[in-house]
Formats: C-alpha cells, sequence, structure tokens
C-alpha cells in the first residue's frame, strides 16, 4: 500500500485526551500522529495477548452502526462483516477479537442508535459517532478513536468561501448528523435528509447550494461525484471526535473497548485502516 499522504488532510489523529465537547465539538489539542506507515493491514489481525482482557468464549458482540458513512461504514457486496465494510467496522471487528468475542453489525437509522443501546438491541455504537455533551447524556463513551471536523461541500464554481457566506443559500444536512447542529446553532434555515448521499444528490442537480458534514465522508463524496470542492472553515466547526457508544452504566464493556482502541491506536492499527479505506475510496 502507498503512502497515505491523504490521511493527513483527515486529521486522523491518536487523541488520547478526552475533551469538553460542545455542540459542534471542541477545538481538542489537535493530537499528532499523523504517521502512516507502509504497514499492511489487512492481512494481519492483532494478537491479544494480555491475559486481562476476559474472553467471552463464542459470545458476539454486536454493534449498531448507520452504513451510509463511507469511509467508516458503507455496504459492499461482501465486507469485513457480512456486506458492512469501512474503517469503523474493521475497528469493531478487531475489538470483538481481542475479547474472545464474534461481532455482528446491525444496520439503522443514526438517530436510532442510542436508541438501541438503550433498549438492549445492540451492545455498542460505531458509527463515526461525536462525542457530545447531549449524547453523553444518553450513552457513555469510550476514548476518541479519530478527529474530523464538518466541512462544506459545494459546486466548484460556488462563491461560498466561508460558513457566513451560507447565510442565503440553500442549505442541505443530514438529520441528526453533528452537522445538522452545527447549522442550527449558526441560525440557518436548512433541509434534513435521511442519507449523505441524498443530500449530494440534491447538491448535484442544483436544488441545493451547499452540504454540510464531516470532512473524510466529504472527501469521498466530492471523489466520487465531478464538480464539487471542499471548503473548510475553522472559524466556525471546530474539531469533533469520534468514540463508541455503550449503554450508561455498562462499565465492564467500555473498559474492554477503551482498552482495545488503546492498543488499537498505539500499535497503529487505526492510522492504517484510515489510510487504506481512504485510498480505497479516493478518485485519485
Ligand atoms: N460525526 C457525525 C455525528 O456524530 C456523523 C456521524 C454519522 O453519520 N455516522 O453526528
Amino acid at each position: 500500500m502507498k503512502k497515505g499522504t491523504k490521511s493527513a488532510a483527515l486529521a486522523l489523529a491518536a487523541v488520547m485526551m478526552t475533551a469538553v465537547l460542545t455542540a459542534c465539538g471542541s477545538k481538542a489539542d489537535t493530537a499528532g500522529s499523523n504517521t502512516v506507515t507502509d504497514t499492511t493491514v489487512g492481512g494481519s489481525q492483532a494478537e491479544n495477548t494480555d491475559a486481562d482482557v476476559t474472553p467471552e468464549n463464542g459470545g458476539t458482540l454486536t454493534f449498531g452502526t448507520n452504513a451510509e458513512f463511507p469511509p467508516f461504514e458503507f455496504v459492499v457486496a461482501s465486507g469485513v462483516i457480512d456486506q458492512y465494510d469501512g474503517i469503523d467496522i474493521a475497528i469493531a471487528k478487531k475489538i470483538a477479537e481481542k475479547n474472545g468475542m464474534t461481532a455482528a453489525i446491525e444496520n439503522m437509522e443514526f438517530p436510532s442508535l442510542l436508541v438501541a443501546l438503550e433498549n438492549g438491541q445492540i451492545d455498542a455504537a460505531i458509527a463515526g459517532m461525536t462525542i457530545t455533551d447531549e449524547r453523553k447524556e444518553e450513552a457513555d463513551f469510550s476514548i476518541p478513536y479519530y478527529t474530523a471536523t464538518q466541512v462544506m461541500i459545494v459546486k466548484e464554481d460556488s462563491d461560498i468561501a466561508s460558513a457566513t457566506d451560507m447565510a442565503d443559500k440553500k442549505i442541505c444536512v443530514i438529520e441528526g448528523y453533528t452537522g445538522e447542529v452545527c447549522v442550527k446553532d449558526l441560525g440557518y434555515q436548512y433541509v434534513a435528509f435521511k442519507k449523505g448521499t441524498d443530500a449530494i444528490m440534491e447538491l448535484v442537480n442544483g436544488k441545493c447550494d451547499v452540504v454540510v458534514i464531516d470532512s473524510a465522508t466529504a472527501q469521498k463524496y466530492v471523489g466520487d461525484n465531478e464538480g464539487l470542492k471542499i471548503v473548510e472553515d475553522a472559524s466556525a466547526f471546530e474539531s469533533e471526535e469520534y468514540a463508541i457508544a455503550v449503554k450508561k452504566g455498562n462499565t465492564e464493556l467500555l473498559d474492554k473497548i477503551n482498552k482495545s482502541i488503546e492498543e488499537l491506536l498505539d500499535d497503529g492499527t487505526v492510522a492504517d485502516l484510515g489510510a487504506m479505506y481512504t485510498e480505497a475510496v479516493s478518485v485519485e
């Protein structure tokens, strides 16, 4: 695999500290390790050499996701787990394996994930989910494994150059994503779609002027569709941290997940997966 130069643009970071997050994320101290090596991640499973992790032989760890968020989760003919593939799906599989379990995926709408945790339908949610104060009321979050930010996708000839330029434009967001919260907080009107691809179609067809969505997913959409570009505005959109959510109070599972994430960050697996899936979905 080639060096993942694009991963730097994704601000892939092994963020080990938690931060107090506002609705639109927080200026988490940008963590360093953007170093992505040539390591092949696909073939080798990380070994669990730690006796502290109790193997629950044959147990299934059910992760909920919303497989509409490439490169983190998307549907393919044959993925890492069933028809699901992406950075998060690969991480989910490795976490389960490290704990002697098998990972299963339940695909659902993004706003349903925390409800599904609460009612026990899933054990954990892995969905490029940003830690927010509101969500922390409903679920417990792992240590972060990825840093992102909201960006604006516009047509190449758009005059939108900053978030304030959206004021009189037709803005599209995805329902329940932090992008919706950010646009709402900015005080702008918007239209919310259930899927990122639907919002992008509106943009491509000229029915909306700008889509606000997470950075890595934006890169994927811009790579897949002619005539689009990304506009960043760090003063309007602060950094966000992705983490895995578990049911409130499930410290046993959270501890296991945290330990696994820590290992996957430390040994470069998360960075490698980021590079691999970013390259795989990029156009050039
Ligand atoms: N990071 C965004 C959020 O947490 C989008 C997540 C997603 O669509 N999977 O709201």
